[in-house]
């Protein structure tokens, strides 16, 4: 988790968000479904008249054109004469038009996008930064989207049917495929066909923001009042107030307590049976969100709290019964699978939720990314570190034991003995800007580039943790944003400025110094975040203060090794829970929460049950990001594995300067050529795996 999500405005939550804004993009007010009668004969005539005017040799052209354009054409967009009035005016039939066309729509959408972003910008600069109070408007201002009928409008000025007339549509296997021997004007005009392959109707949009509110809403609200967990001798372990959200303090208290040496095992067992009630649903459905019950996880008896630690008031009429949960988790599940459904006919390149995620939105195979991750999780290092966890333990392993987080490495310099470094040297934002050549040039970038950088890179206090905005125009600036207290900035609020030092100088040469705006960027999050984490990851050396010595990087890589199999074989569950949707659309919640289960029981007996020796546990079907995210949960282990190759690949060039200047300036291309380009590779698990092999050798000294 730490990796992808926690300190950027590329959040995942926002990712999220923004992939379902561009599903939400295009959406015509009163959509006519059908495809107009007349359509398939005049284009048929349309084709013979521009080969006839252009030659044959645009006959390929014509016709994928015409086919693009009427796969989209609705009855509201005009008759058969504004269909052919259309296509005559606005097909490209000479190269010479082509590029015209080609450079004004590339220089246009670029403006359009880069001022919309400077407005989002402003708009939310209040809430953003740390500049006092926020009035009721400043919330309206910064939930606005200037952006969102865009879509809609370049459909009804039919903005988006020249570009569908003239430029190709693709699916992944030729991205793939072909992509390799692609010119970089082809990706370009790939990705700007690709913003216009969904024409996605009103009502289904809105059905989906629906579905996914409500299951924003379940899980927002899915806490556990710790305190009023009951062992079997009635004691309470868990402190009073102590509230947790299933959908990750439950994880982060469970690894807390490794630290406890005492009472660690117990309350982490208890944790355990907690989750695996909540899997099940046999979790008492008065528990949920609730201070007012007592509750034996184990026996599952519930009673009126005799322990008050909240001021909240009971509900009237609280009936106090172990009646379970009544399969709410699973019926929510299945209310954001028939929403994503309802999209499949309108996105003809992907067409189920499953293609859109893996083809669109990773643009890596869903086979790739299984054999990926079932060759973390079948590697012979699996079973050698969970070894050397039960070692490091002194006892065998428990099924929570796959949320070990006993390799982080400890030493070196205190909290505060850090803060006061990190608050002498950056006393204000703006002392952290003026120190930014300073830092790259320790980074290996060229002093002119560590200035052309700090030019381009604003400084300003955030009012939450940190977070980098990218401009989306060339000229505009990006924005580093970060704490910075009375006493100047600590250690926490440097080492994510580092971080989003790392995602802004992404952002200001990929978009700077690319030959194409359309191809501005990265393949996906996970690429920035990798980046991110290699400045993060040298914020110690950049203060003067020793790096980690091997030992410490060791212990580094197989905590990362560690956290990719759980969450790999996490997002296996994910993934093959989907299938079954697609295979059964008219499943119960109850048929949903039996194939969850046995999902999460067959996997955890294939990969972790000959190491661990206990089977059928269901633990992997906890996570709750699989009830309100969609088919996220992929994209958490191959951050892992594209961060690792990346790392690798700039450890080798010792230098992180260079390389990181030569691999953004790729831009958004396919992932695997990305990589290809930057490291010699395809995404893969292989760095991962060498490096764990390493460090178990490594660590494997001291013992
Ligand atoms: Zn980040």
């Amino acid at each position: 988790m730490k990796r992808l999500p926690h300190t950027s405005r590329a959040a995942a939550w926002v990712i999220l968000a923004a992939a379902v804004l561009s599903l939400v993009i295009v959406s015509p007010v009163f959509a006519a479904q059908e495809k107009p009668a007349w359509i398939a004969a005049s284009s048929a005539a349309l084709e013979k008249e521009l080969v006839e005017k252009y030659g044959e040799a645009q006959r390929p052209r014509a016709h994928r054109g015409l086919e693009q354009v009427a796969g989209f054409w609705r009855a509201e967009d005009g008759g058969k004469e504004v269909f052919e009035d259309f296509v005559r005016s606005n097909f490209a039939g000479d190269p010479k038009t082509l590029d015209t066309l080609f450079q004004r729509y590339e220089s246009l959408l670029e403006a359009l996008d880069g001022n919309m972003d400077e407005i989002s910008l402003a708009f939310k600069e209040q809430t953003d930064l740390d500049r006092g109070i926020v009035l009721p408007f400043d919330e309206v201002f910064a939930g606005y989207d200037p952006s969102a009928h865009v879509g809609d409008d370049f459909f009804s000025n039919k903005l988006a049917f020249v570009v569908l007339l003239n430029f190709p549509l693709t699916t992944l296997e030729q991205r793939l495929g072909d992509g390799a021997n692609w010119s970089r004007r082809q990706w370009a005009e790939a990705r700007l066909a690709q913003r216009f392959s969904k024409r996605i109707p009103a009502e289904v949009n809105l059905a989906v923001a629906r579905a996914i509110s409500e299951a924003d809403q379940y899980i927002a609200g899915y806490n556990i009042w710790m305190h009023h967990l009951l062992d079997d001798r009635g004691q309470r372990p868990f402190p009073a107030g102590l509230r947790l959200l299933s959908h990750w303090n439950l994880r982060d208290e469970l690894k807390a307590r490794y630290a406890d040496k005492e009472g660690g095992p117990a309350r982490q067992r208890m944790i355990q049976k907690v989750m695996e009630r909540i899997v099940t649903q046999t979790i008492p459905e008065v528990v949920v969100d609730s201070p007012h019950v007592d509750w034996n996880p184990f026996t599952n008896e519930v009673k009126p709290a005799e322990a008050k630690d909240s001021d909240l008031p009971a509900p009237a009429g609280l009936k106090v019964t172990n009646a379970p949960e009544p399969d709410t988790r699973y019926r929510i599940l299945l209310g954001t699978y028939q929403a994503l459904r309802r999209v499949d006919p309108y996105s003809p390149s992907a067409p189920t939720h499953i293609a859109r995620r893996f083809d669109e939105d990773r643009e890596i195979p869903e086979e790739r990314v299984r054999g990926m991750l079932e060759s973390l999780l079948t590697s012979p290092d699996f079973a050698r570190v969970a070894q050397l966890i039960s070692k490091r333990l002194g006892r065998p392993l428990e099924p929570f034991d796959i949320w070990y987080n006993g390799f982080r490495p400890r030493g070196g310099s205190s909290p505060e003995e850090l803060d006061r470094i990190v608050s002498g040297r950056y006393p204000t934002a703006e002392a952290y800007r003026k120190d930014m050549p300073n830092l790259l040039e320790k980074l290996g970038f060229a002093p002119d580039t560590a200035k052309f950088l700090m030019e381009r890179i604003q400084v300003d206090p955030a009012r939450g943790s940190g977070h980098a905005w990218g401009a989306q125009m060339r000229g505009e600036k990006s924005h580093l944003r970060t704490r910075v207290s009375a006493g100047g900035m600590d250690y926490k609020g440097y080492n994510i400025a580092v971080h989003e030092m790392g995602h802004n100088v992404e952002q200001v040469l990929s978009l700077e110094k690319i030959d194409h705006t359309l191809l501005r960027g990265v393949p996906n999050t996970a690429f920035t975040e990798a980046l991110a984490f290699v400045f993060q990851d040298r914020d110690l050396q950049l203060l003067g203060l020793p790096a980690p010595d091997t030992k410490a990087e060791a212990m580094k890589t197989l905590d990362d090794y560690w956290g990719s199999c759980e969450i790999g074989a996490v997002a296996l569950v994910d993934m093959a829970v989907w299938h079954w949707m697609y295979d059964h659309p008219n499943a119960t919640p109850a048929e949903l929460k039996n194939a969850t289960v046995q999902i999460a029981k067959d996997l955890w007996n294939k990969y972790y049950a000959p190491v661990f020796g206990q089977k059928d546990v269901i633990l992997l079907g906890i996570y709750s990001h699989m009830i309100h995210s969609y088919l996220y949960l992929p994209d958490y282990p191959i951050g892992h594995l594209i961060a690792f190759q990346i790392n690798e690949q700039v450890k080798k060039s010792g230098s992180v300067g260079p390389e990181c200047e030569r691999m953004v300036k790729m831009g958004r291309v396919a992932p695997d050529l990305w990589m290809k380009n930057a490291t010699g590779k395809p995404v893969g698990p292989e760095a991962l795996l060498s490096a764990t092999e390493k460090a178990l050798a490594e660590v494997g000294k001291g013992l």
